[in-house]
């Protein structure tokens, strides 16, 4: 689980294929976003943004606990 700073944007990449996230924010302050998706263009996977946390896990892994 990674928080979601506007700056850890510019670090963080697709687990599956190490390319560069596009934000979709929802809902953001002028740091953080809080609410939204990011996007692998490459993959064409949605990771989930929820209270401010990114969720990186692959689709297929994310109904597992
Ligand atoms: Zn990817």
């Amino acid at each position: 689980m990674i928080i979601m700073k506007k700056e850890t944007l510019t670090i963080l990449v697709c687990p599956a294929c190490r390319r560069q996230l596009t934000a979709k924010p929802e809902i953001e302050t002028d740091s953080e976003l809080l609410s939204g998706n990011l996007y692998c263009g490459n993959c064409g996977i949605y990771y989930p943004i929820e209270n401010g946390i990114a969720n990186m896990l692959p689709p297929e892994l994310r109904d597992v606990i």
